[in-house]
């Protein structure tokens, strides 16, 4: 007998699966990341509707078997969709990100409500965005991932002499996450995060995005710190991120 489970849970991707079922994996409250089957869903009338497209936060109910890694699916019922957003290329693409980013960071069966709160805030802020600030939803969502993921260091001390370094120094992050003093500041590669930046990641940290995005000022040192952040993933990940290879084409 299977062990049925319960949880909410966002949808991470779906794809055929032969001729009648699709295969998905979800980000769930509960569990963390899992694979699912959903048996019937490729039919025109099938029960999952259109419940199944990425970022959807949905109702699952599923059945487990004991040593096996994919799941049943029951039921899936849609609580909220991003069908409004999706449909510009900005929203699009950072969907596409966002999703990538909780696939690259996220290990299967473990949750963690935070990554899902943010998940959750990232969304309710991407209903309301105008122009540019895609940019800025984005960077404050990889910097949170980064920090949720145990990679962005506080930067209020110097790794290399252990000394504290003030609120009006800059101070100098590798692409190792090592953030240095300006004595100390070596000649590898990575960014040198002004006073002005860190009093913008400190709001970062503590803000929820609509409020983060809409400050003024920041147009300055963003497109820097972004061209840092990819550079930044890419090494802790070991690889480069499919959203931006596809950048690379278009
Ligand atoms: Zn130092």
């Amino acid at each position: 007998m299977p062990r049925w489970i319960e949880s909410k849970a966002f949808v991470l991707h779906s794809r055929p699966l032969g001729e009648r079922d699709k295969l998905c994996s979800f980000f769930t409250h509960r569990e963390g990341k899992i694979r699912a089957v959903a048996k019937g869903a490729r039919r025109l009338q099938s029960r999952f509707g259109a419940s199944l497209e990425p970022l959807s936060e949905v109702h699952l109910w599923y059945g487990e078997r004991e040593g096996r890694e994919l799941v049943t699916l029951r039921q899936c019922e849609l609580i909220e969709s991003i069908f409004d957003v999706g449909g510009t290329p900005e929203g699009e693409e950072l969907i596409h990100h966002m999703v990538e980013l909780v696939d690259e960071f996220c290990p299967p069966h473990q949750p963690n409500d935070k990554v899902y709160r943010l998940l959750r805030a990232a969304l309710s802020c991407l209903r309301t965005l105008r122009g540019r600030q895609a940019e800025l939803l984005r960077l404050y969502f990889d910097v949170w991932m980064l920090r949720l993921s145990g990679f962005f260091p506080s930067v209020d001390r110097c790794a290399e002499c252990g000394g504290r370094i003030s609120r009006e120094e800059p101070v100098f992050l590798g692409l190792e996450g090592r953030p240095e003093c300006a004595a100390c500041q070596s000649a590898g590669r990575g960014i040198i995060l002004s006073p002005l930046m860190r009093r913008d990641l400190r709001a970062l940290l503590s803000e929820p995005p609509e409020r983060w995005i809409a400050r003024t000022g920041m147009e300055i040192w963003v497109s820097q710190f972004m061209s840092f952040l990819r550079r930044f993933i890419s090494v802790v990940l070991e690889k480069e991120l499919n959203t931006e290879r596809f950048r690379g084409f278009s």
